[in-house]
C-alpha cells in the first residue's frame, strides 16, 4: 500500500558539511518535486528517531521573513537534531503556503496586509485550498533510511496522523515553540485557533503585551 522503494535515477547522498556539523544529504526525487533529507548521526535503522518534516517557505527560511516562523523552526530544528546528536531533517518542496506554491502565496499576504484576513480566510477567499501539503515523500525517505519509528519535532497533530497514516510510527511529539513576535502573533494565533497547533507562546504573547 505505501510507496515503493526509489529507483537509483531518483536519489543521490553525500556528505555535507554545515556549520553545524557534517551531516548526510539525500537528495530525492518525489512525486514531481526535488526534496531533501538531512540525516545527523547514526539515525538509521533506529528507533525513536527525533525527525522534523520541514515544508519549504523561501521567504521564512531564506529571506528570514518575520510573518511566519518556518525560517527559527528550520534552525531550531537543526540545532535540536545536533545537540541529541542524531536525527533526521526532511525538506519538503512544492508545500510553500501549504501547498498553494509562491505567487499565491504572496497574494495572501496582501489580502493580509489590506484587508485583516488570516491565514485560513485569505487562502479561501482566493478560491485556495487552506492545505494540501502531501507527506508521502517524507514517509518514503523515512523507509529509505529504514527509521523504524520517530519522535517528531511539530506542533500540528495532522503532520503526525499524515506520518501514520504513510505507514511511519509515531512514538511522540516533540514540540518546536517559537517565540511570537508582532509580525507573526496573528499568523500563529490563527494557527492555534483555526488549525489546531498546539502554540502556547501565543497565550503568553498576549499576556505580556
Ligand atoms: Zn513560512
Amino acid at each position: 500500500m505505501y510507496t515503493e522503494a526509489f529507483s537509483d535515477t531518483d536519489v543521490a547522498e553525500s556528505d555535507l558539511v554545515t556549520r553545524r556539523g557534517t551531516f548526510r544529504a539525500i537528495a530525492f526525487w518525489a512525486d514531481g518535486h526535488e526534496h531533501m533529507a538531512l540525516v545527523y548521526g547514526s539515525a538509521r535503522g533506529r528507533e525513536e528517531v527525533l525527525v522534523r518534516m520541514h515544508s519549504e517557505c523561501l521567504t521564512g527560511d531564506i529571506l528570514g521573513a518575520m510573518r511566519c516562523e518556518c525560517g527559527e523552526q528550520l534552525n531550531s530544528a537543526l540545532d535540536a537534531i545536533v545537540r541529541e546528536g542524531s536525527g533526521v531533517l526532511v525538506y519538503l518542496r512544492g508545500h510553500e503556503g501549504r501547498g498553494i506554491g509562491l505567487v499565491a502565496k504572496v497574494r495572501t499576504h496582501v489580502l493580509q496586509d489590506e484587508l485583516g484576513l488570516d491565514t485560513v480566510d485569505s487562502a479561501t477567499e482566493l478560491g485556495l485550498p487552506v492545505d494540501t501539503r502531501d507527506y508521502a515523500p517524507a514517509a518514503k525517505v523515512l523507509r529509505h533510511l529504514r527509521v523504524r519509528s520517530v519522535r517528531l519535532l511539530s506542533n500540528n497533530p495532522d503532520k503526525f496522523e499524515a506520518l501514520e497514516a504513510h505507514g511511519i510510527p509515531v512514538v511522540a511529539r516533540v514540540p518546536l515553540v517559537m517565540p511570537a513576535n508582532p509580525h507573526n502573533i496573528g499568523y500563529l494565533t490563527a494557527k492555534r485557533d483555526r488549525l489546531g497547533h498546539d502554540l502556547p507562546q501565543v497565550e503568553v504573547f498576549s499576556d505580556s503585551h
